[in-house]
């Protein structure tokens, strides 16, 4: 049986598609077509921000409520989404490939962030009142930034479209979400959920479709602000069609995070082991801020590649919804050849295959399952080491202790993730304060909802999460009062 939808969630009504173009969507477990949405077109868009400006721009509307208000639409959507909890994270594991298992840690997220940031807006005065030093006071008055533009990845679709939904309603903005092509399905089921919590007309949007029509939402003349994840190369083309109209942006792109391994780290897989996998292999390897480069004292080398040998082939590799399955197969047919590339480059140029290599595990050649490969004995120069392959692929480079760590850490293009294991939390505090990245983990790694998210160099621009994540929504007015 398959998921066929027909129309579109625009400005929260369910609405005939302007155009006859659909989006098949596969099981990338077994290459089975599961569903079918229509793909959103200009007119789409054009609707789309349409019914966004006119809910933003309403008087006494949206922008305009009581935080407290917005923040009860939050909480419901919050319930409707843990309503809908298990048929989306099997919809998302269906559609990338994210084993189900992790889906239940990964995509649950979006109702702890609704909840979050409703707490938050209950909270925030939306003024504060300073002395002024050339006028008496001087009022800073917060206000929603506008209509809002969400570009979303497909390798953690309800997280990270959460983490631009959540702050931008409670900030009091409208959107238009625009999903990837490969994960619309569990977009579908978050519709249902935001119709069912009773988001206002015009406010909330879901428009599916690929980069082109991401680009003219990006560009639209009624958007005020975009917020994008996805790759560095999606990135940079966002960023220069928002530099040339001036347009607010946030970016959180690509990483190669580093795991770095010091001296006197615990490596005890009974104890390290499930910490160690989050923050290398979770997803398939599909997530930006794992730490891919492991950054090994040469003096324990072996047994670091041991450990992640071990760690590797203990992992069950099958089809996502497997309720054992630890790694499941790469999320498109594009993105498998794209991880095998990287995995024949690795061996081309010399590197050490421990575990893995070329070709697909044993018995899964439908689907699309590349072998989850440990490289050793390889350079921090070496083409696996410097860019992004988002699977499960890892690269063991040797140090030299602390300060060699940090050099070899820091000598990449990205700066998003990344983990410290020592014993020693001053050692591992003092290492980690040295690593050039937006977020790092010492013995373990999860971005917390209450810090800032994001990264420095090529992994982005701006922060999600926390407040700073709410801020992002907002823009600051002040007022000059002299009598
Ligand atoms: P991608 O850049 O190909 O696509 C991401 C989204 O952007 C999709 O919805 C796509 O349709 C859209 N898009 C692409 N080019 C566009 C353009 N020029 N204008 C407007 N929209 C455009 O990335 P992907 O392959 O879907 O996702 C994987 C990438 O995302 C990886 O590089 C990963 O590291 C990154 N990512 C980053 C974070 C983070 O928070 N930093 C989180 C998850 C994924």
């Amino acid at each position: 049986m398959t998921t066929d939808h027909h129309s579109l969630f625009i400005g929260g009504t369910w609405t005939e598609p302007q155009s006859d173009s659909r989006i098949t969507v596969y099981s990338a477990s077994t290459e089975a077509v599961i569903g079918s949405v229509p793909e959103a077109g200009k007119a789409d868009i054009d609707a789309a921000v349409t019914a966004a400006r006119r809910a933003f721009d309403e008087a006494g509307g949206w922008a305009e409520w009581e935080p407290a208000r917005r923040a009860d639409v939050l909480d419901r959507l919050a319930d409707e989404y843990d309503n809908r909890a298990e048929d989306i994270f099997r919809a998302v594991s269906q559609q990338n490939g994210m084993p189900i298992a992790i889906a239940r840690q990964l995509e649950v997220l979006p109702s702890v962030l609704f909840r979050y940031y409703a707490g938050l807006v209950r909270k925030q005065p939306l003024e504060e009142v300073r002395d002024g030093m050339l006028s008496k006071t001087v009022t800073v008055r917060r206000s929603p930034v506008g209509v809002v533009a969400a570009i979303v990845p497909w390798n953690v679709p309800q997280t990270l479209t959460a983490t631009k939904l959540a702050p931008a309603l409670a900030a009091g903005c409208t959107i238009v979400i625009k999903p990837s092509p490969e994960t619309v399905l569990d977009a579908y089921l978050l519709a249902e959920a935001a119709q069912a919590a009773g988001v206002p007309p015009g406010v909330v949007s879901i428009v599916p479709g690929g980069r082109d029509i991401g680009a003219y939402l990006v560009s639209h003349p009624g958007v005020d602000k975009v917020a994008f994840t996805g790759s560095t190369t999606g990135g940079r083309a966002v960023a220069k069609a928002c530099a040339e109209l001036l347009r607010p942006v946030s970016l959180e792109l690509g990483g190669k995070s580093a795991a770095i391994i010091l001296d006197d780290a615990d490596l005890d897989l009974s104890t390290v082991g499930q910490s160690l996998f989050a923050s290398t292999l979770a997803n398939n390897g599909q997530v930006c801020f794992l730490g891919t480069r492991i950054l090994a004292p040469r003096n324990r080398y072996n047994e670091v590649v041991d450990t992640f040998a071990d760690l590797i082939t203990s992992a069950p590799v099958g089809d996502s919804l497997d309720e054992s399955t630890l790694i499941g197969p790469m999320a498109s047919k594009n993105q498998r050849d794209r991880v095998s590339g990287y995995i024949d480059v690795g061996t081309a140029q010399g590197a050490r295959v421990v575990v893995g290599g070329a070709g697909t595990p044993p018995g899964l050649d439908q689907g699309w399952f590349v072998k989850p490969t440990l490289f050793a004995d390889v350079d921090n120069t070496a083409t696996i080491a410097r860019e992004e392959i988002f699977g499960p692929v890892l690269t063991v480079i040797a140090h030299d202790g602390d300060a060699n760590a940090i050099r070899i850490a820091n000598d990449s293009d990205y700066g998003l993730g990344g983990t410290v294991w020592s014993s020693d939390p001053e050692r591992a505090m003092a290492v980690a304060g040295a690593v050039q990245t937006g977020t790092i983990g010492l013995n373990g790694y999860a971005p917390d909802p209450v810090g800032p998210f994001g990264g420095v160099k090529s992994s982005g621009i701006g922060r999600e999460f926390g407040p700073e994540g709410l801020a992002a929504y907002q823009q600051l007015k002040s007022i000059y009062q002299f009598s």
